[in-house]
């Protein structure tokens, strides 16, 4: 666990969220501020600083995210409805937060 970091506080519980799911390598809870009805942040415990510093060892893990991602979308009823995954990576970005995050958006027209 890096003691600086948001994320991996979220992820030991130090600091509270809205859990959605939790299991021993991955946590989704609520973005606090939210940019859609359904707005859900999914990140590994272990700390990975953005997508930029994921290796081959991560494979299963980036792979698991994956999967729970549609089970999620299911859950909260916009797997069908459509349903957008975004993970900035770096300045350019606009990554706020230095720990690897999936933000699952969905429940209106995203297009719009
Ligand atoms: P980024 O810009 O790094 O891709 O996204 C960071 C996201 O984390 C933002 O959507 C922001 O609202 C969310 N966020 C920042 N601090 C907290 C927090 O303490 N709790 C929760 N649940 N979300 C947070
Ligand atoms: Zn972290």
């Amino acid at each position: 666990m890096m003691t600086d970091c948001l994320f991996c506080k979220i992820a030991a519980g130090e600091i509270p969220s809205a859990k959605v799911y939790e299991d021993e390598e991955i946590l989704a809870f609520r973005d606090i501020n939210p940019q859609a009805p359904v707005h859900i942040l999914i990140i590994p415990k272990k700390h990975v600083a953005s997508l930029a510093e994921v290796g081959e060892e991560d494979t299963a893990l980036l792979g698991k995210i994956q999967v729970l991602t549609r089970k999620l979308a299911e859950q909260e009823g916009v797997a069908v409805s459509g349903f957008r995954i975004v993970s900035n990576s770096g300045p350019d970005s606009g990554q706020e937060v230095g720990h690897l995050h999936y933000h699952l958006m969905g429940g209106r027209d995203l297009m719009a």
